[in-house]
């Protein structure tokens, strides 16, 4: 089995790079964070893969290429508040956490934000702040934050989450049916989102308790 750095490295040349990711913060953060740490013990060999895995719960760990795309889009800058739907493992809240000041995170299954946690803090990052509960209510105690990213497909942008962005913040989201999704980033601007289309993606559905 290749060692996890070298795993990491041929990732960031053959998946990130090799497709046009350029953002050297995107680039570095992606070579730090141990992304066999956040899978499955029986799927490590895998972590460094050129697609999603299960995490459990039904749900899944992104493929990096799509992460890459995503933190690419919004342009974090290290004092910047970052508010996360869907820790999942708490890979991509790692990857904010490199990149930003602050992440507030929600995901839904107990299970998997309390492990998420767990790893979180034996990896040493005292930013992160990983919340139980829906996450299309966001967390208006700690809003207006800079930048928004949502690892879950909703039908719609949640108003919400749209609310809790402030004026020249930016969200990226994966809007569209279980089938068929199209990434969306937007930046808030004179109060009102500016919506621009990208990738086709496809993520597990982001489930809002009021459904
Ligand atoms: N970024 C994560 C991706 C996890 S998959 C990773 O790299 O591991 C998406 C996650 O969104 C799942 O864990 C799912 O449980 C969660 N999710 C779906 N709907 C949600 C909601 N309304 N609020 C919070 N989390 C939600």
């Amino acid at each position: 089995m290749t060692d996890p750095t070298t795993a990491r490295h041929l990732m960031v040349d053959s998946q990130l790079r090799a497709r046009g990711v350029t953002d050297p913060r995107v680039l570095d953060a992606m070579l730090r964070v141990p992304r066999h740490e956040f899978v499955p013990g029986s799927l490590r060999a895998e972590a460094y893969d050129d697609h999603p895995l299960p995490i459990g719960d039904d749900q899944t760990i992104s493929q990096p290429y799509v992460v890459a795309v995503m933190l690419e889009l919004l342009q974090l800058i290290p004092t910047d508040i970052v508010l996360e739907i869907g820790t999942g493992s708490g890979y991509v809240t790692a990857l904010l956490a490199e990149l930003a000041a602050q992440v507030f995170s929600i995901e839904r299954h107990r299970a998997l934000a309390s492990n998420a946690r767990t790893v979180l803090a034996a990896m040493g990052y005292a930013n992160v702040h990983v919340f139980t509960g829906d996450g299309t209510l966001g967390l208006p105690a700690h809003a207006p934050f800079d930048a928004v990213l949502v690892s879950a497909a909703a039908l719609n942008v949640p108003p919400t989450l749209l609310s809790q962005l402030r004026e020249g913040g930016c969200m990226v989201i994966p809007v569209g049916s279980l089938e068929s999704q199209q990434l969306q980033f937007i930046r808030m601007m004179n109060g009102q989102p500016v919506i621009s289309l990208r990738d086709s993606v496809r993520f597990v559905p982001l489930i809002s308790d009021r459904d």
